[in-house]
């Protein structure tokens, strides 16, 4: 398979040759047709698998083909354990995105920094990358709302559990719309990560690497 025979469009293409990805990873030749075509995801993979541009690349080509105005509020938000994986997943959203016209503004948001230039920063984000306290704590500012968040990821979900972060997690999915693509990822499945399967995800595509 070539990047695009999996359905990318051209500035796709390129933004991802340029990164010198030749061919696409096993996880990516699975994931991005179906995360296409709007399915649901439950990727069992860990870091190193190319997972992260097996979600970037598709949720990009979906900003591509609607070529919508940009809402008020996110439609797409990303949810990771730290603030490290935070700033590198919006790299990678910027970096692949890099010729897209409308641009496509990435925000990350995590704990232990000032909260004001946050707040301003996510105004008028169409994605967002956060780790869950400091997504509540921006919610509770009101510098943000999730009713427009149309496709949700939830990336090294396995550690997000080992860091505490399950009553948060509750917390948010309360606030997400009902009607909306969600895709996890997790290096393993254990019983917490089934319980969010079968509560978040709807008739999923299982892909393990
Ligand atoms: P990840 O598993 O998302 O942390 O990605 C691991 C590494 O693989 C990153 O440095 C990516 O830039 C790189 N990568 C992702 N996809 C490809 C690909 N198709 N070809 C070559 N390198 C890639």
């Amino acid at each position: 398979a070539t990047f695009s025979s999996l359905g990318l469009s051209e500035p796709l293409v390129k933004a991802a040759t340029e990164q010198l990805y030749t061919r696409p990873y096993p996880i990516q030749r699975d994931a991005i047709p179906s995360i296409l075509r709007g399915k649901d995801i439950l990727g069992i993979a860990k870091t190193g698998s190319g997972k992260t541009a097996s979600f970037v690349l598709p949720i990009l080509e979906l900003f591509h083909r609607t070529k919508e105005a940009s809402g008020r509020y996110a439609s797409v938000l990303v949810l990771v354990p730290t603030r490290e994986l935070a700033g590198q997943v919006a790299d990678v959203f910027q970096t692949l995105g890099t010729h897209l016209f409308p641009r496509v503004k990435t925000v990350a948001v995590y704990g232990g920094v000032a909260i004001n230039p946050q707040m301003q920063a996510v105004y008028g984000a169409d994605i967002i990358v956060a780790t869950p306290g400091r997504l509540l704590d921006l919610l509770d500012q009101r510098a943000l709302r999730l009713s427009d968040v149309e496709i949700l990821v939830l990336d090294e979900a396995d550690k997000m559990l080992e860091l505490g972060f399950a009553d948060e997690m509750s917390k948010l999915f309360a606030l997400l719309p009902k009607k909306r693509q969600t895709i996890l990822f997790s290096a393993t499945l254990g019983d917490a990560i089934q319980d969010i399967n079968t509560t978040l995800l709807r008739t999923p595509i299982k892909i393990e690497v």
